[in-house]
């Protein structure tokens, strides 16, 4: 169960709620976010939950039974809208676009792209600095001298910087410069990770496992929010099936699916998703009609010399036709 606490709680109040849940045997932790406090009880027993709604000190309780609680709509109906900025918000009824290309390489390459993307009213730029790779013999990213040049050149054009986060020591390094950490796939259950990214004020796009569940995520995202941080946005990036004409399966059930269980913003990975150039357009589409709050894309100007994922990467004349029709597409979803 969540039991949401009322503000000015006092500390006997509290004392008496946890010693009352602990008479029930109700294992209790307590959690504070920026937004609220709250004391989720976890237990077997059948218990009329109006005997804990009415002791004093308390706002709210809704039982929830599923393992993932504080992101589950079945306590907050009211889905959650991140603002990144006044005109930036991602969530319901909002549509987010990400771009950018796999891999920060240069100077160059990031003024071409922020151009690129300013032309297209594109307000969040993805790129990697640290790059999880499968072999160690690849491009492994410019590290935090790239993000921070990266950083000055986008904060002039008015675009914010999504990239990821791969060891809980480079958060503090990388926060000044990061408007949104991404959590890779490879890291979806790096729970040391998701605990310290809990404790810090900036939005966290968490990624689907490899082979992660559906359920899986929706509990790594619950370590985020109930170590503190409330904003996060869960990303289907495609799954490892036995399938092999494409590199990833894009399960667009999860999207439908996650968007009725959790009030977090749901983004689509289409790129990764699918992993071939040539059918990213359809499956992000498909994705957005499936009720997708965003898509995240990977664009290059020369996508063939892309320092990574080259063969799942728009070029831009490619990328400007589909963010146009990612954004009819979504207006026509919402006319529904
Ligand atoms: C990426 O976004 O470039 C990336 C490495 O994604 P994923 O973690 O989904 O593989
Ligand atoms: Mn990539």
């Amino acid at each position: 169960m969540i039991i949401q606490l009322d503000q000015n709680i006092t500390g006997a109040q509290l004392k008496k709620l946890k010693e009352r849940l602990k008479e029930l045997q109700y294992k209790t932790t307590q959690v504070s976010t920026q937004y609220a406090d709250y004391v989720i009880g976890v237990g077997k027993k059948e218990i009329d939950i109006r005997s804990i709604g009415t002791l004093p000190g308390v706002r709210d309780i809704h039982r929830v039974s599923d393992d993932y609680k504080l992101v589950s709509k079945k306590w907050r109906v009211e889905d959650t809208i991140i603002k990144l900025e006044e005109d930036i918000e991602i969530g319901t009824g909002r549509f987010a676009l990400m771009a950018g290309p796999c891999s920060i390489e240069s100077e160059e390459q990031v003024e071409k792209t922020i151009a690129h993307l300013a032309a297209n009213g594109v307000r969040i730029m993805r790129g990697g600095v640290y790059k999880p790779r499968s072999s160690p013999y690849s491009f492994r990213g410019l590290g935090i001298e790239g993000l921070k040049l990266w950083h000055e050149k986008a904060r002039a054009a008015g675009i914010r910087i999504i990239t990821e986060v791969m060891m809980v020591e480079q958060i503090e390094d990388m926060a000044d410069y990061v408007d949104i950490f991404q959590v890779g796939a490879r890291n979806s259950q790096n729970f040391n990770l998701l605990d310290a990214l809990g404790e810090v004020d900036k939005p966290v796009l968490l990624k689907r496992g490899i082979s992660g569940t559906i359920d899986e995520l929706l509990q790594a995202a619950e370590y985020i929010f109930s170590n503190g941080n409330e904003r996060i946005m869960l990303c289907e990036r495609g799954i490892r099936t036995y399938e092999t004409a494409y590199r990833n399966t894009m399960d667009i059930n999860a999207i439908a699916l996650l968007k009725e269980k959790t009030h977090l913003p749901v983004i689509a990975d289409p790129s990764h998703g699918i992993g071939l150039r040539r059918y990213v357009s359809p499956v992000a589409l498909a994705a957005v009609m499936a009720g997708a709050d965003g898509v995240i894309l990977e664009v290059h100007e020369q996508p063939e010399k892309a320092f990574s994922d080259g063969q799942q990467t728009l070029s831009f004349p490619e990328a400007e036709v589909l963010y146009k029709r990612l954004r009819q597409a979504f207006e026509l979803r919402e006319a529904f």
